[in-house]
């Protein structure tokens, strides 16, 4: 179909968004020519900040607009524990629990034969390099009840036990398959309560 330029744009735009088919992206793009221009120049604004001003936290991975983030530089927290995620959304699951009171770790994925992503892909050296010099006694893995999720955390399990840190796996009240980030906060507390040793 013909779209003048700009439009035909903004649809390739909206289509490099993860779920976002054409006809989704034609939508959006038509409602955007709808929107107060106001609006539009605030979600353009945004899209360029979230890029331009958030980086990776040098402690934990997770993703931040200071560095150390909020949650690292934060020294109520109890130091002795730290909870190891997939994703940065994966952390926001577990903070809403209100539950956890450790620091995180945010590996940015899991371990995937199948998807040729090994263990270097993904930020497992730099979880190796807190546990050197940082007073760590337990570190959860709240990786997601899935093959990839398991993978990582037997993985990671077995670098750690040198270190004489207690390693720990966060229950199966979780939905096997499931992820972390769609677990409501009940589910949540219940599986870091029933952890087991790995
Ligand atoms: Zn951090």
């Amino acid at each position: 179909m013909y779209y003048p330029e700009p439009i035909a744009k903004l649809i390739d735009g909206f289509m490099k968004l993860p779920g976002i088919g054409p006809k989704t992206a034609a939508r959006l793009a038509f409602f955007v020519l709808s929107m107060k221009e106001d609006d539009v120049l605030e979600i353009a604004k945004a899209l360029v900040n979230a890029k331009r001003n958030l980086v990776y936290c040098s402690v934990c991975q997770n993703i931040t607009d200071t560095d150390p983030c909020r949650i690292c530089s934060d020294t109520s927290r109890d130091k002795s524990v730290i909870c190891v995620v997939q994703e940065p959304k994966d952390l926001i699951a577990m903070e809403r629990t209100r539950e956890y009171n450790g620091y995180y770790h945010v590996l940015h994925g899991a371990i995937s034969p199948m998807e040729g992503i090994g263990p270097e892909d993904i930020r497992i050296s730099e979880l190796l390099r807190r546990l050197e010099d940082e007073e760590v006694k337990e570190l959860i893995l709240a990786t997601n009840p899935n093959i990839e999720g398991e993978a990582t955390a037997m993985y990671i399990s077995r670098l750690v036990k040198p270190f004489g840190i207690r390693v720990t796996r966060i229950a199966h009240g979780l939905p096997v398959g499931g992820d972390l980030e769609y677990a409501d906060e009940v589910t949540i507390s219940k599986a870091l309560e029933g952890r087991r040793e790995l």
